[in-house]
């Protein structure tokens, strides 16, 4: 098992902004037929099929998303992420569903794309609640930011490898202190 996956369905978060490889600048989600499959491989959509809108609203709430998992790492947060989450929330209709069970949950309305993302924002808020988000970071190196899931117990995690991103980044800091 890949130590970095997140526990339960905030994996699919997790693997939702990892859509795009950052320092590749390669881009799962390439087209809006790429988004529509996606998202159906991942349970999240039932029926219909993406637009081009669709696919701009999901791309920015990806990046909405990773700006929070960066903030889980101590990078500040941009406001702009909240307004962005916020219009993907109210596009889904998402709200509470009360069972006779006395169970409670929180499901969007909306179908096609923007209730699938809206999918993914009740798994967040479910996650928020839990206390489990704020293991879900972005890795602080600028031409990485991989979404990882830090178990460590401190969650002192700041890299997505530290063999990788945390030594080539410790190397770029010896550099630049040392140019001088
Ligand atoms: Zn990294």
């Amino acid at each position: 098992m890949n130590v970095s996956r997140a526990p339960g369905e905030l994996e699919l978060v997790r693997a939702f902004v990892n859509t795009l490889d950052v320092e590749d600048a390669a881009d799962e989600l390439a087209n809006p037929g790429a988004l529509t499959g996606w998202l159906s491989a991942h349970g999240l959509l039932r029926g219909g099929t993406a637009t081009r809108a669709d696919l701009a609203n999901a791309r920015r709430l990806r990046e909405a998303l990773r700006v929070l998992l960066l903030a889980n790492n101590g990078v500040s947060v941009r406001k702009e992420a909240a307004v962005t989450l916020n219009r993907a929330a109210r596009r889904a209709g998402l709200g509470v569903r009360f069972e006779p069970v006395g169970t409670a949950r929180v499901e969007p309305e909306a179908r096609g794309v923007d209730g699938a993302l809206g999918r993914l924002l009740a798994i967040v808020s479910v996650a928020m609640a839990d206390g489990s988000w704020g293991r879900l970071k972005a890795c602080r190196a600028e031409d990485c930011r991989w979404a990882f899931y830090d178990r460590a117990r401190n969650r002192s995690r700041h890299w997505c490898s530290m063999a990788v991103c945390g030594n080539r980044t410790k190397a770029r800091t010896f550099r630049r202190r040392h140019a001088a």
